[in-house]
């Protein structure tokens, strides 16, 4: 088994065009059989690992310059997803060909996010494991080599234009390109110019490799794209090795094939980028570098999510300016920050799953990602009793009812309504407990259930109440409500009289309730679509999407580890901070409310 996940084997699960695709394909029987045709030793050869038949392939590329988001979950489900159902190999491989930008904390972070999600690169077979952990950087070799079959076979030359020229003689959508004057150098020059770049002869930017292609193509990604440049910088992996490095639209479709990918999944804004990429892998099969049958690349709608943004340009943004705290600030939709707030990896697979795939880029709305969560979270999060803003209610009759104004009342609950095999949390009841500011009104409105002047109530698992007032301090502010105990008229005990009341009310006892520091976060945007119209998204940051409450909890949950999540009765989800939280000061965020707090 290459995953601990099972299967979704629902026979509503709806198909998809990639699915479709797939299938098509293993009952064309592409796979059965294929092999290596190249040098033995090449990259080629090890890369896949051993060879197999009759298997998909598909892989999950992350350029190590950033945090996953919850886009990239969406291509990781998708391809290990597929991987799994169709019992075939899904790698991770970083797409580490831009030494600039790309830093080994970032590839740290990636492996810990997806086996985070769920998936495992490993495959068992016979008692023995296999990683498909692959880096792009490992062939860098192989690409250059490529890169030297290209020019002696005419088909790249080495162009010596400023980067202006070139941009203007690319022309544009209804120009065609003009051809670069350096464009009909011979072979053996082209060689000897490239082999003047690696061995670091020239400048950062003096040259470049471009393909030779067609510079009046309809699509400009055709127009002599460029495969290599000169850039003297220290690679994570291969240190100062190069001081050429790939593009990436010559070393993705190189990458793919030398794993001996079969389906590569990419976002829609690759589109174009397929005809090159079909070119260059027909090109270096014919020239005997690369086996047949070929990767075939296949586009899908990416996802965007509202309230957020998923680029990890515009989420650095907001860690550089300090909109947030960090790359895992529960409000962002990176993994790491998604983890923290405490979104459950198998409500973001659920998601995924409900959303399937589809060729536009739609639009997420946020509730249906917290639909799947509470879905989740609903039949294993142990309950709690919490006060978040909170106010003394005093039980005035305690002492005359219980013959003690010290006596407390032992109270229990369940750990979970619908789990008994869970158990029963214990506290006590005393003579004062914390109460929400806003379960006390003097003048009740239309339809209030809960605390007034002449009221009855029920103190959840406790007893019923009767309102009798409040006190007030010198600026009138409430400082606290007065109630007393409906007891029983002829036993004097409380709670034997059949009183029916409407509304419920959650406490903790003063003499026990455990401080807590509760944060609470609601979206990080106050526009669905943070950019629409072309807006700076800054400006659409909601200034309240974070706020830190002083709460009372129920000494049941005095011991939590971190990262447990609960429900706070009434309240919503909440997770222990993974960060913060420690033994006698416990710190929550919250995850989510019971319900969707923004549906109209
Ligand atoms: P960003 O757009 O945030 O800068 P990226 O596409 O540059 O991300 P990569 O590390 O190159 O980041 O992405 C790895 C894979 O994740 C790619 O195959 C990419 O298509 C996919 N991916 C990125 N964003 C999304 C998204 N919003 N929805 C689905 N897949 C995505
Ligand atoms: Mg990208």
């Amino acid at each position: 088994m290459s995953n601990p996940i099972p299967a979704n084997d629902d026979p509503l699960k709806p198909s998809n065009f990639l699915r479709a695709i797939i299938e098509r394909d293993l009952e064309a029987g592409i796979y059965a059989g294929r092999h290596f045709a190249g040098k033995p030793g090449d990259a080629a050869q090890h890369a896949a690992g051993p060879l197999d038949t009759a298997r998909i392939r598909t892989r999950f590329p992350p350029e190590p310059n950033g945090y996953l988001h919850i886009g990239h979950a969406k291509s990781i489900c998708l391809n290990f997803g597929l991987a799994r159902d169709y019992g075939g190999v899904c790698h991770l491989r970083f797409d580490d060909t831009n030494p600039e930008k790309e830093d080994q904390e970032y590839v740290d972070a990636i492996q810990e996010m997806v086996a985070w999600l769920g998936w495992s690169w490993e495959t068992q077979s016979a008692g023995a494991s296999t990683s498909h952990l692959f880096f792009a950087s490992d062939y860098f070799d192989f690409m250059y080599r490529a890169a030297e079959y290209l020019v002696s076979a005419g088909l790249a030359y080495v162009d010596e234009q400023t980067a202006e020229e070139m941009r203007a003689n690319r022309g544009d959508f209804t120009t065609p390109g003009v051809n670069s004057p350096f464009r009909s150098r011979s072979p053996q020059d082209n060689l000897a110019r490239l082999r003047e770049m690696r061995d670091g002869l020239h400048a950062d930017g003096a040259m470049v490799l471009r393909a030779k292609i067609d510079m009046a193509a309809a699509n400009i990604n055709l127009r002599d794209p460029a495969l290599y440049r000169i850039r003297r910088a220290t690679h994570h992996n291969t240190g100062d090795q190069w001081c050429i490095y790939p593009m990436y639209t010559f070393a993705h479709p190189i990458e793919d094939a030398l794993e001996r990918i079969t389906h590569s999944i990419c976002t829609l804004e690759f589109e174009d980028q397929r005809p090159f990429y079909d070119w260059l892998l027909n090109q270096l099969a014919e020239g005997g570098l690369l086996a047949q049958p070929l990767p075939k690349q296949y586009e899908f709608g990416r996802l965007n999510l509202t309230y957020v943004v998923t680029s990890k340009r515009k989420l650095r943004q907001l860690v550089d300016e300090g909109h947030v705290q960090g790359w895992d600030d529960p409000r962002l939709p990176t993994l790491v920050g998604m983890r923290r707030r405490g979104y459950t990896p198998e409500s973001i697979r659920a998601m995924v799953e409900a959303t399937g795939v589809t060729k536009s880029n739609a639009w997420l709305d946020y509730s249906v990602l917290d639909g799947c969560l509470r879905s989740d979270l609903e039949g294993k999060a142990l309950r709690a009793c919490a006060v978040l803003d909170p106010l003394k209610l005093k039980l005035t009759n305690w002492a005359e009812i219980f013959g003690d104004a010290a006596h407390l009342q032992a109270c229990s609950a369940p750990a979970h309504p619908h789990l008994p095999e869970l158990g029963t949390r214990q506290f006590t009841l005393g003579p004062e407990v914390w109460i929400e500011r806003d379960d006390f009104l003097e003048l009740p409105t239309k339809g209030f259930q809960r605390l007034f002047p002449g009221n009855k109530t029920r103190l959840k698992y406790g007893y019923i109440v009767e309102c009798t007032g409040c006190e007030k301090d010198a600026e009138g502010r409430i400082t606290a409500v007065l109630a007393h105990i409906i007891a029983d008229t002829k036993s004097g005990t409380p709670g034997a009289d059949a009183v029916k009341v409407k509304g419920v009310i959650t406490w903790v006892g003063v003499h026990e309730a455990l401080a807590a520091e509760v944060r609470l976060y609601d979206r990080l945007f106050t526009e669905p679509q943070p950019e629409a119209g072309g807006r700076d998204f800054i400006e659409t940051l909601n200034p309240n999407s974070k706020k830190i409450v002083s709460a009372w909890i129920e000494p049941s949950i005095a011991n939590l580890p971190a990262d447990s999540r609960l429900q706070f009765e009434r309240h919503g989800y909440f997770v222990t901070d993974r960060i913060d939280h420690a033994a006698g000061k416990p710190v929550f965020n919250k995850i989510t409310g019971l319900r969707d707090g923004w549906a109209k």
